[in-house]
């Protein structure tokens, strides 16, 4: 279990613990369940992301948003009857994985709705790539690459398309960039298959910032950030709630 710190999250948790049947191993386990928002549920893949192959997500929600919750209040009975039944089915969402280049270091990782790459305070400078071709030479705030998951998170607050998950695909999508008779951008989010690759490089060593869902990175002598889909995901128990119903329930 991965559990926010509120009262009410930790009351469900406790209760829930005195009815599951499964042996509470918190190193390996085969099931986890969230109990809190989406955060705690982004938090728990970054805490087991070297076995999310292995691993069923349960994810319970205790009055945030809960784009991602599948369980709640009204279905408790219905988390503990596939939890103790082990019948269950479940959804697939796509992570992005990212390499990050600088002077002295490569530091990679996954993420399961978004990499940014961001400087808040000065103009970040970048050159653009697909697959090793250059695109553009971007000028602004930053550039936020989001998974279908992840599109009706910060993606969606910067225009970008909401993206069906059941699509292979990954979305580029702007923030702040500047478009005058000197700089231009492509300026429309960018919605790519599988068979790319992004690359952004600096086009002098700078300090900027990159974010992956809600974990964040200061990069000194920033070199390049590569993404790209990646082959492994998070298994997410599946309810009724169609696509279109979890897009009414939480935006309209
Ligand atoms: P947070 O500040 O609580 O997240 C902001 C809101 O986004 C929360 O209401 C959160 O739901 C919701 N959210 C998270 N993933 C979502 C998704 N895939 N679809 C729809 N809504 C989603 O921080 P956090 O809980 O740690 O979440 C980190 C995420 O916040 C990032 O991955 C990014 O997507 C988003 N974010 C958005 C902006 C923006 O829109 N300007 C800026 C930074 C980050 P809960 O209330 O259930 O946690
Ligand atoms: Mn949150």
């Amino acid at each position: 279990m991965v559990v926010k710190g509120d009262a009410k999250s930790q009351k469900t948790a406790a209760y829930l613990k005195t009815l599951i049947k499964d042996i509470y191993d918190d190193k390996n386990p085969d099931k986890i369940i969230t109990i809190g928002g989406d955060g705690t549920f982004l938090k728990a893949v970054h805490l087991y992301e070297s076995i999310l192959d292995k691993v069923d997500f349960f994810v319970f929600n205790t009055g945030h948003l809960g784009y991602f919750s599948n369980f709640d209040i009204d279905s408790i009975n219905d988390l503990l009857t596939k939890i103790n039944s082990d019948s269950y089915q479940c959804s697939e969402f796509n992570l992005l994985e990212y390499k990050i280049q600088t002077g002295s270091n490569t530091i990679s990782g996954i993420a399961l709705n978004e990499v940014t790459i961001i400087n808040p305070t000065r103009t970040l400078m970048l050159d653009v790539f697909l697959n090793n071709q250059l695109l553009e030479h971007f000028r602004g705030t930053g550039i936020c690459i989001s998974t279908p998951a992840g599109s009706t998170g910060y993606n969606k607050s910067l225009g970008g398309a909401v993206v069906d998950s059941s699509l292979e695909a990954f979305q580029v999508t702007e923030i702040a960039s500047i478009n005058s008779r000197i700089h231009h951008t492509l300026s429309s989010p960018l919605l790519l298959s599988k068979k790319h690759e992004v690359e952004f490089k600096a086009e002098d060593p700078t300090c900027i910032w990159i974010t992956a869902d809600s974990k964040s990175l200061t990069i000194e002598n920033f070199q390049s950030l590569a993404i790209i889909l990646s082959d492994r995901k998070v298994k997410f128990v599946r309810n009724d709630i169609s696509f279109i119903e979890r897009l009414k329930k939480n935006f309209i």
